[in-house]
């Protein structure tokens, strides 16, 4: 069965750490715009340039352009039998704009929760290991409200599609609740 999945959850969640080991356990690509627009910047390409500033305030980039990209990743072969979609869609316009251009764009909707305490730690933390240009703390607070405003209608939106999950503990305790989530739906 192709299974069509988005992992949805706060900024620091560890969506990209989760996404990473669930497209592997089921053979489907881990398509994050935050990792393809990340590449864009490091590249210094011209969709890069555009988005550098606004990745690096915390704002969200535009609609038209993430659906741009993500529209011509999912158009690969390698998405045909399933994929597994990490930060994106980011609100509910670009949810609308995935059902318009994919018929039965998302089947589940895993919900990671998380304390806000614990995002910001995980957060901080990131910023040592990683230094994403984002991991700050005026760029993390404006992060948890775009996602508190914009990302959360989602779980409205995807409605009997959501499949909660618990986003505390280690990342090998919340994989399996991912999967037995998934298992069961
Ligand atoms: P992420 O790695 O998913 O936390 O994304 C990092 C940053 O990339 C976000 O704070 C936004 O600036 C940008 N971004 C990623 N995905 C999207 C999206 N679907 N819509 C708009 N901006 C996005």
């Amino acid at each position: 069965m192709a299974r069509r999945i988005l992992l949805l959850g706060p900024p620091g969640a560890g969506k990209g750490t989760q996404a990473t080991l669930i497209a592997s356990a089921l053979h489907v690509p881990h398509i994050s715009t935050g990792a393809m627009l990340r590449a864009a910047v490091a590249a210094g390409t011209r969709l890069g340039k555009q988005a550098e500033s606004v990745m690096a305030s915390g704002e969200l980039v535009s609609d038209e352009l993430v659906v741009a990209i993500v529209d011509e990743r999912l158009s690969q072969d390698d998405a045909r039998c399933g994929y597994l979609l990490d930060g994106f869609p980011r609100n509910v316009a670009q949810a609308e704009a995935l059902n318009d251009s994919v018929v039965d764009a998302i089947g589940t909707v895993v919900l990671l929760n998380v304390d806000t305490e614990e995002v910001i730690v995980r957060m901080m933390r990131r910023a040592e290991e990683e230094g994403r240009s984002d991991d700050n703390e005026e760029a993390i607070r404006r992060r948890l409200e775009v996602y508190s405003g914009e990302t959360t209608p989602l779980v409205t939106f995807y409605d009997s599609a959501v499949l909660e999950v618990d986003g505390m503990g280690s990342v090998e305790a919340i994989f399996s609740r991912i999967m037995i989530a998934l298992a069961k739906s």
